[in-house]
């Protein structure tokens, strides 16, 4: 892998124009995601984007290599047949390293951000205002492990919409968690209450990563549905919480 490939790829085109330095640019800097090869990404979870044209210049895009800008420099509208580990090139995988996906949203955003479309035509402009976004909605889908896991869920072709069955003694448990939100009087209650979920949760999503891990959907679905009450009662906590502090 070399950026000197990619360079021939962008320069042996011949609508090169002055303006598409930032394609160049971001071609060089982001070697990973410009050279990955199309057909590899058939392997696992992946699906394989299909080629066509540039909007611009008609040209055929290689689904990968130009995922947001064409050679000829000009932004991309978004794929609509990539998932979001794809779009932000990392594995499709329970398991997420928080600060390099972290890393990847800033560079991406550096290059796709509509601040720096400002001077571009409104077609332009468009196309960076729908990537951008997509690639915060997929950001903010990853980068916590419920909705991360719900959608990996989603992947997978499973839901837990409409499941509302739970064994009563989670649901027992879920009612005393509940009353003890309701009686903790101070901050500091509250804030014990918050650690003991923050272990539960841990937990929880240890055993949601091997179960995505063995493909065992079904009680990666039973998880979820218990880190979402958990997430819920969380939520109670936190508003909670802000009437304390007003
Ligand atoms: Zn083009």
């Amino acid at each position: 892998m070399s950026t000197v490939r990619v360079s021939n790829v962008i320069f042996s085109n011949k609508q090169l124009k002055p303006y598409s330095t930032s394609a160049v640019m971001w071609v060089v800097e982001h070697p990973i995601i410009a050279i990955k090869n199309w057909p590899q990404r058939s392997r696992g979870m992946t699906t394989v984007v299909k080629s066509t044209g540039c909007w611009k210049c008609g040209n055929l895009l290689n689904g990968d290599k130009e995922l947001f800008f064409c050679g000829c420099g000009v932004i991309q509208p978004p794929s609509r047949e990539i998932n979001y580990f794809e779009l932000m090139d990392i594995e499709t995988n329970f398991e997420v390293d928080a600060k390099q996906l972290h890393n990847k949203f800033r560079r991406l955003q550096s290059f796709l951000h509509p601040d720096k479309f400002t001077l571009k035509s409104k077609q332009e402009k468009e196309f960076s205002e729908e990537q951008s976004s997509l690639v915060n909605k997929a950001f903010n889908t990853l980068q916590k492990p419920l909705s991360r896991g719900l959608y990996m869920l989603k992947l997978h072709g499973f839901s837990i919409e409409g499941e509302n069955h739970m064994d009563s003694e989670f649901l027992m448990d879920m009612m005393e968690l509940n009353e003890s939100v309701e009686d903790a009087n101070t901050l500091k209650a509250l804030k014990t209450i918050v650690q003991a979920n923050a272990i539960i949760m841990s937990d929880i999503f240890q055993q949601l990563s091997a179960a995505f891990e063995e493909r065992q959907f079904e009680s990666a679905k039973m998880l979820l549905k218990k880190a979402k009450y958990y997430a819920s009662v969380d939520e109670k906590i936190k508003e909670k919480q802000s009437i304390f502090l007003t």
